[in-house]
């Protein structure tokens, strides 16, 4: 047997034509969805990322404003960017692109920005959202992972789900949307015993730890939809956390690259009209 290969690309490109139509119909109405990022120095991953998610917004019709601070500015200035953001009724979404410069401390800015503006879903006012059954703001990479799930109809509800990874960013809002949708949920991280036993109960498998070839065949059960949320830069390339022999017990697996990473750019953007129709309409 060989897994379905989820194509997120596809996918991707679905959501963003989406938005793309939602935004022109908000336009109508005299609201440009705009979203603002703040960049602080000049890593190059960054910049990257940063023109993508411009680029993006660009294709979809919506505004992008990029504020650029200097490597060595302080924490003063990038918070007053912040909060001049958060003043601007002009602008609906706000990120700061992380990592910031050493020196500068992420957790102070994240907190400073208005929640509901906070199109990553990464302060704890909305991660409190999440927690509680809330709507607010969920962060874009885990948000694109279920609806991959959804776009293969793969059930959720009644499913055993396991999460390998328990970051803020990634794993704990991953486990509570699956919870929201009514999966038993499991959370496994560094500090887990005999990991093989509890992930090869998994219908659904999702692993974020950032380690290449991770998930080996042995942890899989026979049939499993297996999302490969890890990106690692090795000597031949991009690699997910999931050994590539898993394709033949999977009943489904995200590739890398093409599977999770092109959904987390086209879940800002529905973020960001989530964010322009609450504040503007
Ligand atoms: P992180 O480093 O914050 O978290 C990694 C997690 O892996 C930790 O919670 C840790 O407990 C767990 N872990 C480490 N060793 C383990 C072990 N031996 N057994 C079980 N669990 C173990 O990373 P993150 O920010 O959550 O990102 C995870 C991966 O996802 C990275 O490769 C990152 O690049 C990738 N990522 C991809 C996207 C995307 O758009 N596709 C977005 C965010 C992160």
């Amino acid at each position: 047997m060989s897994a379905i290969m989820i194509d997120g690309k596809r996918v991707a490109a679905e959501t963003r034509a989406r938005a793309a139509e939602e935004a022109a119909q908000l336009i109508r109405r005299g609201v440009t969805p705009h979203l603002a990022v703040v960049l602080a120095g000049d890593n190059p991953a960054s910049q990257t990322y940063v023109r993508n998610k411009e680029r993006a917004c660009h294709e979809a019709g919506f505004r992008s404003t990029i504020l650029r601070l200097p490597a060595d500015c302080t924490q003063a200035e990038l918070e007053e960017a912040v909060l001049r953001l958060n003043a601007d009724a002009s602008v609906h979404g706000i990120l700061v692109q992380l990592p910031l410069p050493a020196g500068l401390d992420a957790a102070r800015v994240l907190a400073l920005i208005d929640p509901d503006k906070d199109v990553d879903g990464f302060h704890a006012v909305n991660a409190g959202r999440l927690a509680t059954g809330q709507p607010g703001f969920v962060p874009c990479t885990p948000l694109g992972v279920i609806a991959l799930l959804d776009a293969y109809q793969i059930p959720i509800a009644g499913s055993r789900a396991v999460v390998i990874g328990r970051s803020n960013i990634v794993g704990k809002p991953m486990a509570r949307l699956l919870l929201a949708r009514d999966a038993t949920v499991t959370m496994c991280h560094s500090g887990t015993r005999d990991l093989a036993s509890v992930t090869r109960e998994a219908d659904i498998l999702i692993a974020a730890v950032g380690r290449p070839g991770f998930v080996t065949p042995e942890m899989v059960k026979p049939g499993a939809a297996v999302i490969d949320v890890g990106i690692s830069r090795t000597e031949s390339g991009l690699a997910g956390d999931v050994a590539p022999q898993v394709a033949q017990v999977a009943g489904y697996l995200t590739p890398v690259p093409g599977g999770v990473g092109p959904m987390t750019v086209a879940m800002l953007l529905h973020n960001t009209l989530q964010a322009a129709r609450r504040l503007a309409l």
